[in-house]
């Protein structure tokens, strides 16, 4: 058995819950630096028209400045109703407040009189390592609620009901959620491929 460590790769984030997640589903075997670790404080802009496009602009800034092999997430809600809307713009589609409360709010008002609540959040990871770019993808399918239910977690949760459950993701133990949420399947596959491939990170 390889007992050799990965050399360690940044996460660019700054957000200590992601950093605890992806730590969480690591369970050591590859460490993981945030931006604070390593002494970025820049907020990397997402400029992109994509989630991919966006995650791959804040990895290649990182290992560009910084020179860390680098991963970067970007995730969007997206209504099938909408066609994907409001996908890169869910943090601001109340207004460039990022405000939950009124993203919420107008997603229910749009979404009033329309029958077909499906609806998905989707993660897209990207690594820029050992000058190489892959991408990760985590979906969940679920519905999208006539109104606000529970108050744990955070963005769209108390509006989203993932497929398999009754629970919105704010009424449930964010244990249960992180198991099955879109990020999680994103980082889980990220994990996996840099334990795969681990001779090739050293
Ligand atoms: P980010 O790319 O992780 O910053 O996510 C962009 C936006 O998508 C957030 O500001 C939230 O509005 C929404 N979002 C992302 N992940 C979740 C989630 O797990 N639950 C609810 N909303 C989320």
């Amino acid at each position: 058995m390889n007992n050799t460590k990965i050399k360690p790769i940044v996460f660019a984030t700054h957000n200590a819950n992601k950093l605890a997640e992806i730590r969480e589903i690591a369970r050591g075997e590859v460490e993981v630096l945030g931006l604070t670790d390593i002494g970025c404080h820049d907020e990397i802009d997402e400029t992109g028209n994509t989630l991919e496009e966006n995650a791959l602009i804040k990895a290649r800034q990182v290992k560009e400045r910084y020179g860390y092999d680098c991963f970067a997430d970007d995730t969007g809600l997206e209504v099938d109703a909408l066609n994907g809307v409001p996908g890169i713009y869910s943090a601001r589609y109340a207004g460039p407040s990022c405000d939950s409360e009124a993203n919420m709010q107008k997603m229910l008002t749009v979404l009033q009189g329309i029958d077909d609540r499906s609806a998905q959040f989707r993660t897209v990871i990207a690594l820029v390592a050992n000058d190489e770019e892959h991408l990760f993808e985590g979906i969940i399918r679920g519905q999208i609620t006539r109104e606000k239910r529970g108050n744990k977690g955070f963005g769209y949760d108390p509006i989203f009901v993932p497929e398999g459950y009754d629970l919105t993701f704010a009424e449930m133990e964010a244990s249960v959620k992180n198991r099955v949420s879109h990020r999680a399947l994103a980082m889980a596959k990220l994990i996996e491929f840099l334990l795969i491939r681990k001779n090739r990170y050293l």
